[in-house]
């Protein structure tokens, strides 16, 4: 229990601190923009606030996976030759499109007008968001999405390097689809690949219409289910 107790305390800050580096190096870097977006100190304080009461909602599970890890009960590897090479790549993948479709179809009935209040009305205070709105969420949409990676450790094997190599590309893409602008080039975000990933711009979008873009990291689930939309181009010439 004490081992535990302490991986829990020790996750809740490494996880806090994380989202205020990563959101105040991007925020800070957003704001010597000309198209940053007006913030308010009191909505960036509602940020902060829900942001860091999430960090500890997410340390418990994640806690519960350090000392099921060290007790051998997770399918987490450290020896990268133990599977084949391509096991790497590919189980990231896996973690992520589980991910994105739990994300996707929990995202759609957070925004039920009988569900939206209490469980994701905090994440949506401020119609343009900013970098500290990226692990802003109330703590019961927190308590429906925290436990999916932790508890696919359990049943899907995944390199540590992997799964580190995932927490840190979500901080950084979790924060980029919230500083309010893109930084992405626009050829990346429209191109071949770009084109099914979620970026700020479409995010962005759903921020402002509240009705389509539910996905996380893809836009696949939302092309399946008609809810994928862009801002148009403009026209050339
Ligand atoms: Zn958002
Ligand atoms: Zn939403």
């Amino acid at each position: 229990m004490t081992a535990f107790l302490i991986s829990f305390a020790a996750l809740t800050a490494i996880i806090a601190v994380r989202y205020l580096l990563t959101s105040a190096l991007i925020h800070g870097l957003v704001l010597r923009r000309p198209d940053a977006p007006e913030t308010t100190p009191g909505a960036i304080r509602q940020e902060l606030a829900l942001s860091l009461a999430s960090s500890a909602i997410y340390a418990l599970p994640a806690a519960l996976v350090v000392e099921a890890w060290k007790a051998g009960h997770t399918l987490i590897y450290t020896d990268a030759s133990a599977l084949p090479w391509i096991w790497l790549p590919l189980s990231g993948l896996i973690f992520l499109l589980i991910q994105d479709a739990h994300y996707y179809w929990v995202h759609r009935l957070m925004h039920h007008r009988r569900l939206f209040r209490w469980l994701h009305a905090g994440h949506h205070r401020s119609r343009r968001p900013t970098a500290f709105a990226s692990f802003a969420f109330d703590l019961t949409e927190a308590a429906l999405v925290a436990w999916v990676l932790p508890l696919l450790t359990f049943l899907i094997p995944i390199h540590v390097g992997v799964l580190l190599f995932l927490l840190i590309a979500m901080t950084a893409t979790a924060t980029l689809n919230h500083c309010g602008v893109e930084i992405l080039p626009r050829r990346f975000v429209r191109g071949p690949i770009g084109g099914w990933l979620i970026t700020a711009t479409h995010h962005g979008m759903h921020h402002e219409r509240m009705q389509t873009n539910f996905g996380l990291h893809f836009r696949l689930w939302d092309r399946l289910m008609g809810t994928d939309v862009m801002p148009q181009e403009p026209k050339a010439g």
